[in-house]
């Protein structure tokens, strides 16, 4: 597949089916299958271990699946074997294809030190979507607006908050226009005063209608923006359903479980 840039919207921005994966004889994932539809927030949560991670490390090939099918817009990536049991897109091009139509935001922020905010922003827009370098400017700029740090988009990461790097982060993630955004507990890093600020991000992400795959262990968040919320235990989806069934009447005895502990 292609993953051109001007395909028309499906109706699915991310399908997932029967993805897997081990690390050696430990099956951490057994076969998880997700739909996320244009403009759905999926929440994923899940105790530590679950395989919350590495499920969305999957999606995009941080970590190969041993076994799976993603369809992402619409369109099926072709995996192979990649010699170590588990399975690869074709090249390290389609990979970051994939990772511009799927962009991930991490725990851990994971904006280049070296380089300023601006300068962040438009490294995949230009090395990987081939986008001229004065038009990615423009469009980091009004990103960076849009996180509240547009007085900032000369500064180095080092010299920012935990919330302003996180917010920077996201207008990274946004820079190339993706599919789908994929959250790894965006959240869980920062000092409880800068968490709110990242949130007000997110929330109004989706207000817009981006499609979201959200990892996360704010229930009050997940409750209130998330439009699916999955409950994934043990690498197998335990259940999963609309926020005000799943939080206000959990079906399994683990799920109860789970969520009496944020009580
Ligand atoms: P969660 O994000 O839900 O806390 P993870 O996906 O990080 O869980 O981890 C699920 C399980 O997979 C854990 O038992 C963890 O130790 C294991 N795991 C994750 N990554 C690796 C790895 N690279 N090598 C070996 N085991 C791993
Ligand atoms: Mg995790």
């Amino acid at each position: 597949m292609s993953l051109s840039s001007d395909a028309v919207a499906s109706p699915e921005a991310l399908h997932v089916e029967g993805i897997r994966k081990s690390f050696g004889s430990h099956e951490v994932l057994k076969g998880i299958d997700l739909t996320a539809l244009q403009g759905d927030v999926v929440a994923i949560i899940g105790g530590s271990g679950s395989g919350k991670s590495t499920f969305l490390r999957c999606l995009n090939f941080l970590e190969h699946p041993s076994a799976g099918t993603v369809r992402i817009n619409g369109e099926d990536i072709s995996l192979k074997p990649d010699g170590h049991g588990n399975l690869a897109p074709s090249s390290g091009a389609q990979i970051r294809r994939i990772r511009s139509r799927l962009a991930m935001v991490f725990q851990s922020f994971n904006l280049w030190t070296h380089m300023t905010l601006l300068e962040n922003v438009i490294e995949a827009p230009v090395r990987v979507l081939g986008l001229e370098r004065k038009e990615a400017v423009l469009q980091a700029e009004d990103l960076l607006n849009r996180v509240g740090l547009g007085h900032k988009i000369h500064e180095y990461p080092s010299f920012l908050s935990g919330g302003q790097q996180q917010r920077a982060a996201i207008a990274r993630a946004l820079a190339v226009n993706p599919y789908a955004m994929l959250f790894d507990e965006p959240t869980s890093a920062l000092d409880p005063e800068l968490v709110g600020e990242v949130l007000k991000v997110i929330t109004a992400l989706a207000e817009e209608g981006r499609t979201m795959v959200l990892v996360t262990h704010e229930m009050a968040f997940a409750r209130e923006v998330a439009s699916k919320v999955v409950f994934l235990h043990n690498g197998r989806i335990e259940e999963q359903g609309a926020p005000a069934e799943l939080f206000g009447n959990p079906q399994s005895e683990r799920l109860a479980r789970f969520l009496g502990n944020f009580q």
